[in-house]
């Protein structure tokens, strides 16, 4: 008996000291689980306009969640080691395709058994005109509500897909958002059509307005076409003063993920005013005045139109 003792008592050890780690690893993973224990689809998004369109589809059946924040910059960004622990957690991946997002390669590849969604699927592509991108799909196509639809109808499907039990529920919601967003165009149509002939030019940062330019009849100007080339070189800021004195451009503006330092040259230059902060890449925090896709897209229109016809 006495010669089996010891081992007993490492057996005791070991056992006690599993459960001391047992009981600090806890707290840790109960908030890992917690998404899953409500029965949610977890719907990771690339970025916060995807999550939005996610998020109204889904209703309570989903928790939509982005992996990049509010202001964050989109086409260069890093994921971080907490993305991957997001990741891990995620059903469902909806990304918006074009381009837009080749730094989700190792994180998809973390989890290969997740379906990813292109939410862009089908859109009536825009091609990037200049720079080193020229002739590439522009990415930006949900800043046409009309584009923005077809991103609706992917979601939807693919939800419906991943919890068929639902598809009555999922069907309804992307219903009533497809009939806002088509409301939200009708009102886009009649405010921007009312700027004056001569005060239809949009000058931006990035060349991320080609699809809402191209809806509402808009000439659109930009610095660069895409956020992840070389910004603000002395040729882009050369060419944008010359066509906002030869036009007489009321206004330029610049993108809440954009420092409108360049910009503000343009200004310096030209004697434009900066017409203000549009939100394309990213939505607003909830205080901001485009937390959602829908404010997103009148929030445009309301700066533009201010900016472009104010004579202050
Ligand atoms: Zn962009």
């Amino acid at each position: 008996m006495k010669k089996y003792l010891p081992y007993t008592l490492v057996a005791l050890i070991i056992l006690t000291l599993a459960y001391i780690g047992f009981e600090r690893r806890l707290p840790q993973e109960a908030a890992v689980i917690s998404a899953t224990q409500t029965d949610k689809i977890v719907a990771l998004s690339t970025f916060t306009i995807i999550a939005d369109m996610v998020s109204e589809v889904g209703g309570d059946k989903v928790e939509s969640i982005s992996l990049t924040k509010p202001g964050a910059e989109i086409h260069g960004y890093q994921p971080t080691p907490n993305d991957l622990v997001q990741a891990s957690k995620a059903d469902i991946l909806f990304e918006n395709g074009m381009n837009l997002e080749v730094w989700t390669t190792k994180l998809r590849a973390s989890i290969p058994d997740v379906p990813v969604v292109r939410v862009s699927e089908g859109v009536t592509v825009q091609y990037i005109a200049e720079d080193a991108y020229a002739g590439k799909p522009n990415p930006h196509a949900w800043m046409s509500p009309e584009q923005g639809l077809i991103y609706v109808e992917n979601i939807r499907k693919a939800l419906v897909a991943q919890a068929p039990q639902h598809e009555a529920y999922f069907n309804a919601r992307a219903e009533s958002y497809a009939n806002e967003i088509r409301a939200v165009d009708t009102q886009l149509e009649e405010a921007l059509g009312q700027l004056p002939e001569n005060n239809r030019v949009l000058v931006t940062c990035e060349g991320a307005f080609t699809y809402l330019a191209s809806d509402y009849g808009l000439t659109e100007e930009y610095l660069w076409a895409i956020n992840s080339e070389s910004q603000g070189s002395p040729q882009q800021v050369a060419n944008i003063i010359e066509v906002v004195k030869e036009k007489q451009v009321p206004a330029v503006f610049c993108e809440s993920t954009v420092e409108p330092r360049i910009q503000q040259e343009v200004v310096a230059a030209t004697g434009a005013r900066l017409g203000g902060v549009l939100f394309v890449d990213s939505l607003s925090d909830e205080a901001g005045p485009a937390s959602t896709y829908l404010e997103l897209l009148k929030h445009t229109a309301n700066t533009i139109i201010t900016g472009l016809t104010s004579t202050s």
